[in-house]
């Protein structure tokens, strides 16, 4: 076989939408019009949107042909049991639940087993989901493995739970008062970096010692099994379906937000074996989301992420995913940009804290950096640092991140090579002016999720 090294988008484009530039003066004006907050700005003004990952893919023709052959049935359609038959096949659980988002799962799930006295233990709570935990009076508790909080450290699987900190926090704790112990896949706010099935298999042990069950935060399940599949022994041979069905194996239930490894702009599922507890969940999904068989979303939602879930899995289509941010990530660190290495599945992490060493960690230099990649370039990034984590529910102190970082994320088969091949040069640019770059002040806030509508002003 010959060797060639391009690798191209495996697929060819249908529909366009076209995006305009705006002038770096005008884009400065509306930053500040905007209170430096980046979810303030129309997405018009911006360029190359990196946002987030999060119900941004665009769909296949596939997908777009179930969208026309939804049931929208209020009962009992054909859409909820080609969805429910979807999620079954790759998790394996007894009860699927479908929600309008992955939050939504969270909320009705911690609103059951949470509550005041309970602690949540995950590798790393994604930002909803501690939001849903502390919600409901309960306390997050992140234990991820320490090479995961070191971000120029090379390791195959950053998001790995640290097991024997979970042991030991477990019996300290009380298991009585661990409700349950959640695995996220990949991990997110820890620079979506993937868990090995090992580390997966090691944590359900823990969990079985102790009786306490294990929940997937399932979003990434596609690209977690990929870098299984490079990065693990024994997985090279197996297909991306196969490992993702051994990782489910070892779960007791999932959450899974479709909006991102489901490649459609909406939906998300609550999976679990328990009955009592599956009845409760749909007791309250009836209360707040909608029946059973539709669960806040319209039946072609449903066919949409049936058709996706068959997609996510396709080897060509992992590889050429995992490549392009890797892509991305080797460029950037040829320019001296310093990201977290490895990159993680879905999106470049840029190490704000390392880039602007002369801002202060309470002056959010990760929000100053994404706004200064916006002004200069169109390019809308999210600060995942300081600002994103909320005050101490208790003692309502500001809780400094452990990383300040802008995450780029990068929407599935929405962009091609060239337009990253600009995301690069921006950054290369910003690099190099860093020095012009101020710190932030907040100056108004909400009392959780603040980042989303927090206001900011330069120092
Ligand atoms: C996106 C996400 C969620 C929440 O899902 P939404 O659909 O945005 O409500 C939960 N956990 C992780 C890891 C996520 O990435």
């Amino acid at each position: 076989m010959r060797n060639i090294k391009t690798m191209i988008e495996p697929f060819k484009i249908k529909t366009v939408e076209p995006i305009k530039p705006t002038t770096e003066e005008y884009r400065r004006k509306t930053l500040k019009e905007a209170g430096y907050n980046l979810f303030n700005i129309k997405a018009e003004d911006v360029l190359i949107d990196l946002l987030t990952d999060s119900g941004t893919s665009a769909m296949s023709s596939m997908q777009w042909a179930e969208i026309m052959n939804g049931d929208e049935s209020y009962a009992g359609a054909r859409s909820f049991f080609a969805f429910e038959s979807e999620v079954r096949k790759l998790t394996g659980l007894k009860h699927i639940i479908p929600t309008h988002q992955g939050r939504a799962a969270e909320k009705i799930l911690f609103s059951i087993v949470g509550g005041k006295g309970k602690t949540i233990i995950s590798n790393t709570h994604f930002d909803t989901t501690r939001a849903n935990v502390e919600y409901s009076g309960a306390k997050a508790l992140d234990l991820v493995i320490p090479e995961g909080k070191n971000p120029s450290l090379i390791h195959p699987f950053k998001g790995n739970m640290d097991i024997q900190a979970l042991d030991s926090a477990i019996r300290e704790i009380g298991a009585e008062n661990i409700p349950v112990v959640v695995m996220t896949i990949t991990n997110n706010a820890g620079g979506g970096q993937p868990v090995s099935m090992e580390n997966i298999r090691e944590t359900k042990k823990v969990c079985s010692k102790y009786n306490i069950p294990l929940f997937i935060d399932a979003c990434r399940f596609a690209e977690n099994a990929y870098f299984i599949k490079k990065r693990e022994k024994g997985y090279d041979k197996k297909t991306p379906l196969e490992i993702s069905k051994e990782m489910f194996s070892y779960c007791d239930g999932a959450t899974m937000s479709a909006k991102k490894d489901a490649l459609v702009n909406i939906g998300g599922f609550l999976a679990l074996n328990n009955d009592d507890l599956a009845q409760k969940c749909r007791n309250m999904l009836i209360l707040t989301e909608g029946f059973s068989t539709y669960g806040g979303l319209a039946g072609r939602d449903l066919s949409a992420i049936a058709q996706g879930l068959r997609e996510v899995v396709e080897e060509d289509y992992l590889a050429y995913r995992i490549r392009s941010v890797e892509y991305v990530g080797e460029r950037l660190t040829e320019k001296n940009v310093p990201i977290i290495l490895p990159p993680g599945g879905h999106a470049i992490f840029v190490d704000a804290e390392a880039m602007l060493p002369h801002i202060p960690k309470h002056q959010y230099p990760a929000q100053a950096l994404a706004c200064e990649l916006y002004a200069v370039g169109g390019i809308r990034g999210v600060e995942i640092g300081s600002a994103m984590m909320d005050r101490d529910p208790i003692t309502r102190e500001n809780r400094p991140a452990k990383m300040e970082l802008v995450r780029l994320a990068i929407p599935r088969r929405v962009y091609t090579q060239s337009h990253m091949d600009y995301v690069i040069e921006i950054l290369d640019i910003v690099n190099q002016e860093k020095n012009k770059i101020r710190g932030m002040k907040m100056v108004s806030e909400a009392p959780v999720l603040r980042h989303f509508t927090a206001r900011f002003e330069q120092v």
